[in-house]
């Protein structure tokens, strides 16, 4: 099936862009629409976009569960092709969606181009999964007795995405949902529409059959809100903050669904007093810098030995003030701006209320404004020294570009205080010592452990996920996709009893 395009029209120059709905693009029931602005310059409208209701969910779910039979029966093998072609369709536009994403996203373009590399490579995998065995054979007590398990989809299953990763995220959770056999209703951040319109076009150019994903646009009230609480949708993956996870941790309870949360972050960088400093500090102002600080998996504490602590945090200091933080599009440009001038005026009083409670800033401290940044979400990459790792500092994520540093005595210390705080999701230690390496790895509380690189790195053939208030105990992307996406069915086939036994039964044994 070849869609029609995504664009509903323009008006005044700008695109306007539709729902996904059973195979056709087509505006809301409501025909509202909202703006999506870039975030390095508020002037630039990048596109209006379905502002979606009820209605239009209920209209994507009954599409998803009227295409889920259809799609559970297609073989694993045509669903593999479909995203074979999907990610080569999505290929051949990378520089097109790369753009777009820094556009509306504000990573700079090396980012953006990178985050849609990784998609078509997602793609590809699960193009590969797809094919691989999904059950397995078991002895049973009786020697006649075929006994196996076979993976089945969960049928119509809510994907629910954040913008700080607009179209990896999506797609590491509707690939694997559709190769799986599960039909989707996607729901993405409203700060990141395109990348998500961008993302259905490649997968319904592909060949998907009407239905099988969908796409709703709108407001988290009025679109996320109805579709979990829709009893048709029985799988319902969500990344985003801790407060909504909690949220649908409740509703979810009430109505029985399966669940997947993947939620914050509050991620240490360990650098033992053994460390090679160099390769230690790119590794920590990377890990809390790129992407302006907006990632799950952004290092936001640095636990430092004190031997060590007072010229580590002088040479963390020159770097971050260091850093080119300007147009994400331009080249030199190292931080782009927040995704949105709400984000940036949110960030920036988490700095001032640190700087209040104690911590001594040694860098940045706020909004940046000068150089024409006044149009744009920009927020200076912020060092603080000192800090308590019991401070509202030193336990909550902020999601944005600071960087607290935590001085400790030792390992021991270092990593009592890394597993102090509610989350669990990556760590980092930095050390040449294979046996502190290998105390570190058993003894951090988190999903995602690093030695000698930093928090945020993460290929997409292995599990990811984080610990304790991080997750909900599951996993995404590699393999372990397939637990959550899809349902085990235990397989008892006996022989039918021979001619020889049915005669037996009948005469009661005398033959
Ligand atoms: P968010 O505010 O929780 O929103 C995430 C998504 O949920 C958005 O699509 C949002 O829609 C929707 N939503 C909000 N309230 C909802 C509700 N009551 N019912 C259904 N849907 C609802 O998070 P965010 O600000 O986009 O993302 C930042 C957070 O994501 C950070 O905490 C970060 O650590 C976390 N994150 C975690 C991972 C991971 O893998 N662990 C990866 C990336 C990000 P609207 O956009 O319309 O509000």
């Amino acid at each position: 099936m070849v869609a029609a395009p995504s664009r509903a029209g323009t008006a005044g120059g700008v695109e306007t862009y539709g729902n996904f709905v059973g195979g056709e693009w087509r505006p809301a029931a409501s025909g509202d629409l909202f703006e999506n602005r870039n975030p390095a310059d508020r002037d630039d409208l990048v596109g209006r976009f379905a502002a979606s209701g009820e209605e239009d969910v209920r209209a994507a779910v009954a599409a998803a569960a009227e295409a889920a039979e259809g799609w559970r029966l297609t073989s694993a093998i045509a669903r593999s092709g479909i995203l074979l072609k999907a990610a080569a369709i999505l290929e051949s536009r990378v520089q097109q969606v790369g753009r777009e994403l820094t556009r509306e996203e504000g990573k700079t373009l090396k980012e953006g181009i990178g985050e849609t590399t990784r998609a078509v490579q997602i793609l590809r995998y699960y193009a590969g999964e797809a094919q691989q065995p999904t059950g397995e054979h078991y002895p049973s007590m009786s020697p006649a007795t075929l006994l196996y398990t076979q993976r089945e989809p969960l049928g119509v299953v809510a994907v629910i995405t954040p913008w700080n990763f607009p179209i990896a995220i999506p797609t590491w959770k509707i690939a694997p949902a559709l190769a799986y056999g599960n039909t989707v209703v996607f729901k993405p951040a409203s700060l990141t529409p395109l990348c998500a319109v961008r993302l259905v076009e490649a997968l319904a150019e592909a060949g998907l059959p009407p239905g099988v994903l969908n796409l709703v646009t709108g407001a988290a009230s009025a679109v996320g809100d109805p579709l979990v609480r829709d009893e048709r949708v029985t799988g319902i993956t969500f990344t985003g903050s801790n407060a909504v996870g909690g949220e649908l941790r409740k509703i979810v309870a009430e109505r029985g669904a399966k669940l997947q949360l993947e939620l914050g972050g509050k991620n240490p960088a360990i650098v033992l007093a053994d460390a090679d400093v160099d390769h230690a500090l790119g590794h920590v102002v990377n890990g809390a810098m790129m992407s302006a600080g907006q990632k799950c998996t952004a290092t936001s504490r640095a636990i430092v030995d004190r031997e060590l602590v007072g010229p580590f945090t002088e040479r963390l200091r020159e770097r971050i003030a260091g850093l080119v933080v300007g147009d994400p599009q331009r080249p030199e440009t190292q931080i782009g701006p927040l995704v949105d001038e709400g984000n940036a005026e949110r960030v920036a009083g988490e700095i001032e209320r640190a700087t209040q409670d104690g911590a001594r800033l040694i860098a940045g401290g706020g909004r940046l404004t000068d150089n024409g940044r006044g149009r744009g979400a920009y927020v200076a990459p912020t060092l603080f020294a000192d800090v308590d790792p019991d401070s509202r500092l030193g336990q909550e994520e902020l999601f944005g570009p600071v960087l607290g540093v935590i001085a400790v005595d030792g390992m021991d210390e270092a990593v009592a205080v890394a597993n102090r705080v509610r989350f669990g999701l990556s760590a980092s230690l930095f050390t040449r010592d294979l046996g502190r390496a290998l105390a570190f790895v058993q003894g951090i509380q988190a999903g995602i452990v690093h030695v000698n690189s930093e928090t945020a790195g993460a290929e997409p053939q292995v599990p990811f996920g984080g610990m304790k208030g991080s997750s909900s105990y599951s996993r995404e992307q590699g393999k372990a996709a397939r637990d959550f996406f899809t349902q085990l069915k235990t397989v008892y086939i006996d022989p039918p009893p021979t001619p020889v036994a049915v005669a037996e039964r009948r005469s009661g044994g005398a033959a």
